[in-house]
């Protein structure tokens, strides 16, 4: 089999040596019951790191989201998110098919934020014309960058001030916190819940953890169950999300090392035009020429690099899979590819 160099995301990894090892040797039980000692080690893990009082095992990422609107939001309630925010834009809309919850996008920053003055604008007097608004949600990182710490304190003050719940869409949450040097729960204390993916930086080939007040934690179960994702002796799966928490948060630099090395040597290349983020965690955003569209993605993969052309700017994404060989391996196929065209 030949192996590609895949840029396309950090969620195309696959589970090493010692993680299937720890799969294999994780102690199980049914987990609808209680009975799954290491699916409890892994909530108890993840919320001691967020700073928090409980913790869920989840299917994915959207499956945390989803439940965080059930969780906080009763029928007819809505919430407020970034116009380009996952769990507004890319979660097939499962607030508003199953639970009744209506969305409020809001515009995103260049920097992913949200303004404050907008978000405030944008909540709804308490009138029965209106839906009540009754959470905010943020996602860090966003486009692969860092929110500002001191954006969460405005954030989070804005949202006490006028009693919204706050919850944290962190999928790379972790990338965040290693980028900008702090532990995680600098970031995550001030939420009321935060999700955060296991399967994409991090490695673990399944999974999600959402975490929060017992009592939010307690609903947010109940509602899994009604969902269907209610587990068995999902440990095995458990045992790789532990594994990733106490093996793969640290060595996210590396990965955030390597996206800079591709940022760097794109750069050189006349025809894109690269993104110039200062916290750049795992992901690079490329222009490419019109004419490039079509082409790029086919002659790249015939040479062995994976790129996926779903978002414009194309975004390259660097994950435990990629090392600084294949760095190298992408960067001269890029630089051949347009430099072939030149000639032609
Ligand atoms: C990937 C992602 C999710 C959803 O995770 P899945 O496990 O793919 O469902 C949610 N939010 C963000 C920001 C993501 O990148």
């Amino acid at each position: 089999m030949t192996k590609f160099v895949d840029l396309r995301s950090d969620t195309v990894t696959r589970p090493g040596t010692a993680m299937r090892k720890a799969m294999s040797e994780a102690v199980v039980g049914d987990d609808v019951l209680g009975e799954d000692p290491t699916i409890a080690r892994l909530e108890e893990t993840a919320a001691e790191m967020f700073n928090m009082e409980s913790g869920l095992f989840v299917a994915s990422g959207t499956q945390g989201n989803l439940l965080a609107l059930f969780s906080h939001c009763q029928r007819g309630d809505e919430y407020i998110a970034g116009q380009t925010a996952h769990n507004y834009l890319e979660e097939g809309g499962g607030g508003a098919i199953l639970a009744s919850i209506q969305p409020q996008p809001v515009a995103n920053e260049l920097d992913g934020t949200l303004s404050l003055d907008h978000v405030k604008d944008l909540i709804k007097p308490d009138d029965f014309h209106y839906a009540r608004t009754r959470l905010l949600c943020l996602e860090n990182t966003w486009h692969g960058r860092p929110l500002p710490l001191n954006y969460l304190d405005d954030a989070c003050a804005l949202s006490r001030e006028h009693k919204l719940a706050l919850h944290l869409d962190g999928a790379r949450v972790f990338n965040a916190a290693v980028r900008q040097d702090v532990s995680v729960s600098r970031i995550t204390s001030r939420f009321d819940s935060v999700s955060a993916c296991l399967s994409k930086g991090l490695g673990a080939p399944v999974g999600s953890v959402l975490c929060g007040s017992r009592n939010f934690i307690d609903n947010a179960r109940r509602w899994r169950k009604v969902l269907g994702g209610g587990w068995r002796q999902a440990g095995v799966l458990a045992a790789a999300g532990l594994f990733a928490l106490e093996h793969h948060i640290e060595r996210l630099a590396i990965d955030h090392h390597h996206a800079t090395l591709l940022a760097e040597s794109l750069a050189e290349i006349e025809e894109l035009s690269v993104d110039d983020f200062p916290e750049r965690t795992n992901m690079v955003w490329v222009e490419v020429p019109q004419w490039s569209l079509a082409t790029l993605e086919p002659n790249l993969r015939k040479e062995g690099v994976l790129i996926s052309m779903d978002d414009y700017p194309l975004r390259l994404v660097t994950h435990l899979d990629t090392n600084e060989a294949d760095i190298q391996i992408a960067t001269r196929i890029f630089k051949n590819f347009f430099s072939k065209k030149k000639s032609t």
